[in-house]
């Protein structure tokens, strides 16, 4: 399954940790890229100095128009999975979602997002139905996802970085590529 991201609402001087985590979170755990609903060109730079330190391919896009990207992606056959408190509770949807999306955008909010992403959205999916975060949320539901596909999301290849860790039980290393 191929998955990117939507972040809408991210506000420029409160959201810059939150949405870097965000794109943190979805490159480490395979999502392919993030599109975010912002003229802050920071994510982006920070990202792909991540990307160009620690390796692989995952990219941050600014746009502008949110809904003509979600129109596109439904019109090119993708599928569009909203995360929210108020949905379905996740574990109930992933047999639905694993055997019918092929290509998979996954919406994360920062601010109240606009309503009409609940009609455009497949699916409206609860990680759990109390508040929490959108890191939390995109994390276990990329991590469900991946299981349900007989994949595991922290065994994700990363190629072309210029250092790479070695695990270690206790000290730290890090060797160079
Ligand atoms: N105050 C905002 C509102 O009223 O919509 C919500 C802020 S919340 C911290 C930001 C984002 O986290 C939400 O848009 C949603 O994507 C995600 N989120 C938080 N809790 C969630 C949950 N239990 N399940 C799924 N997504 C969740």
């Amino acid at each position: 399954m191929r998955i990117i991201i939507l972040r809408l609402g991210h506000r420029i001087q409160r959201d810059q940790r939150i949405t870097t985590h965000v794109a943190l979170t979805a490159r480490a755990l395979g999502a392919e890229g993030m599109l975010l609903d912002s003229d802050d060109s920071g994510i982006g730079k920070s990202i792909s100095e991540a990307t160009a330190r620690w390796g692989g391919t995952f990219y941050v896009k600014n746009i502008t128009k949110w809904k003509s990207e979600i129109k596109k992606w439904k019109e090119d056959g993708g599928k569009v999975l909203h995360l929210t408190m108020y949905g379905i509770n996740l574990p109930d949807a992933i047999p639905e979602i694993v055997s019918t999306a092929a290509n998979l955008m996954i919406v994360v909010g920062a601010e109240k997002v606009p309503p009409e992403i609940y009609e455009l959205a497949d699916w409206n999916i609860g990680v759990g139905n109390q508040p929490h975060s959108e890191v939390a949320a995109l994390a276990i539901t990329l991590d469900r996802l991946m299981v349900a596909q007989g994949k595991d999301a922290l065994r994700t290849q990363f190629s072309g970085g210029e250092i790479e860790i070695v695990p270690k039980r206790a000290g730290k290393e890090v060797k160079s590529r």
